[in-house]
C-alpha cells in the first residue's frame, strides 16, 4: 500500500484527504491519504521521517511551506515562489513542488478562459497571493498586485518581472482589466457580507477567480456574476491544487471529476 499525506498544524480540517482518497477509489489504487501534525519547529524532522518511512508523497500546508524548503531539492517554480506545497519521495533526494501555482492556472483552463496576454489584477501578496502571480506572470498575463500593505505588493512584484503594485486604492484598475484573483482572506466565513473590490469596478469582459472557498459564493463571486463577469470559486483552485500534486506522484492522469464530488461534497 501506498501511504501519502499532509502535513500542516492544524490539519483537522483538511479537505485534502476526501478528495485523494476519493481518486484512490476511482481509479482502485491501494493508496491512503493520512494527516500529519508535527510541532511547528519540526518540519525538517517530519519530511526526514516521511522519507525513512516509505512515505509516497507528501502535501504540506500552514505553517510549514517555506520551512520544508531546505528539505527537499526544489523544482523551479517552487523556487521562486520560495514555498512548497507538494514533496514527491520518489527520487534518490525528496523533491519539493508548489502545486498552488499550476492550481491557478489549472482552474481558470478549466472554464476556458485565456491567461497569456491578459491584464490581470491580484488582490493580496500573502502565500495564495504569491502563487496566483507566479502563475498568471509565467502564463503570459501582465500582472497588477494590490495589497492592504502596499510594501508587500512591492515586494512581491520584485520577484516578478513585468509585475506591479500598489494599495488597495489602486483597485479601480480592475475596470479595464480582464482578470481578477481575489488572494485576501476578505470575504471567508463568518465575514460573508465583506467584499475585497466594490461592485462598481466589476464588469462583464472580467473572470474572476475566488481564492475564498468558504463559502463557496462569496459576496464578490455573487456581484461579479451580477455584472456579467465570469466567474470561478475557490474550490476549482483547491481542486487542481491537489490534481497536480496527484499527477506529480502517481505520473498518470488524475480522476478529477471524482476529485472534485468529493470536495464538494465536503463544502456543502
Ligand atoms: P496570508 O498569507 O495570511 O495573506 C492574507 C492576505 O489577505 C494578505 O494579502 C493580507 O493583506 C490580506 N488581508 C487580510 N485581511 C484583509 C483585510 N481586512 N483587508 C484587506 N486585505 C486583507 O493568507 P493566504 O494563505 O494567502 O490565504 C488568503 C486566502 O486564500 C484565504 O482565504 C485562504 O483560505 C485562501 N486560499 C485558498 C487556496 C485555494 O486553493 N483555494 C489556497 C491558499 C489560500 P496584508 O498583507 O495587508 O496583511
Amino acid at each position: 500500500m501506498q501511504v501519502f499525506g499532509l502535513l500542516g498544524n492544524p490539519v483537522g480540517h483538511s479537505l485534502s484527504p476526501p478528495m485523494h482518497e476519493a481518486a484512490y477509489e476511482a481509479l482502485g489504487l491501494d493508496a491512503r491519504y493520512v494527516t500529519f501534525e508535527p510541532d511547528r519547529d519540526a518540519a525538517a524532522d517530519a519530511v526526514a521521517a516521511a522519507e525513512t518511512l516509505g512515505i509516497a508523497g507528501l502535501n504540506v500546508t500552514i505553517p510549514f511551506k517555506r520551512d520544508v524548503l531546505d528539505a527537499v531539492d526544489l523544482d523551479d517554480v517552487a523556487r521562486r515562489v520560495g514555498a512548497v506545497n507538494t514533496i514527491d519521495f520518489s527520487e534518490p533526494t525528496p523533491r519539493g513542488y508548489n502545486t498552488d501555482v499550476a492550481g491557478v492556472e489549472r482552474a481558470f483552463a478549466h472554464h476556458d478562459v485565456l491567461i497569456d496576454g491578459r491584464d490581470a489584477v491580484v488582490v493580496g501578496a500573502g502565500g495564495a497571493g504569491r502563487a496566483a502571480v507566479f502563475a498568471l506572470a509565467d502564463a503570459g498575463a501582465s500582472v497588477h498586485i494590490a495589497n492592504r500593505t502596499v510594501e508587500r505588493a512591492e515586494s512581491l512584484a520584485a520577484d516578478v518581472p513585468g509585475a506591479t503594485a500598489g494599495g488597495l486604492d489602486t483597485l479601480d484598475r480592475v475596470a479595464d482589466a480582464d482578470l481578477l484573483l481575489n488572494a485576501t482572506s476578505v470575504g471567508m466565513e463568518p465575514d460573508v457580507d465583506d467584499t475585497p473590490v466594490p461592485a462598481e469596478h466589476l464588469h462583464a469582459d472580467l473572470a474572476v477567480l475566488d481564492a475564498v472557498y468558504s463559502p463557496i459564493e462569496t459576496r464578490l463571486l455573487r456581484e461579479a456574476g451580477e455584472a456579467g463577469a465570469t466567474t470561478i470559486d475557490g474550490a476549482w483552485m483547491l481542486l487542481f491544487q491537489g490534481v497536480e500534486a496527484f499527477e506529480i506522484w502517481t505520473g498518470g492522469d488524475a480522476p478529477v471529476d471524482a476529485m472534485n464530488e468529493a470536495l464538494r461534497a465536503e463544502l456543502a
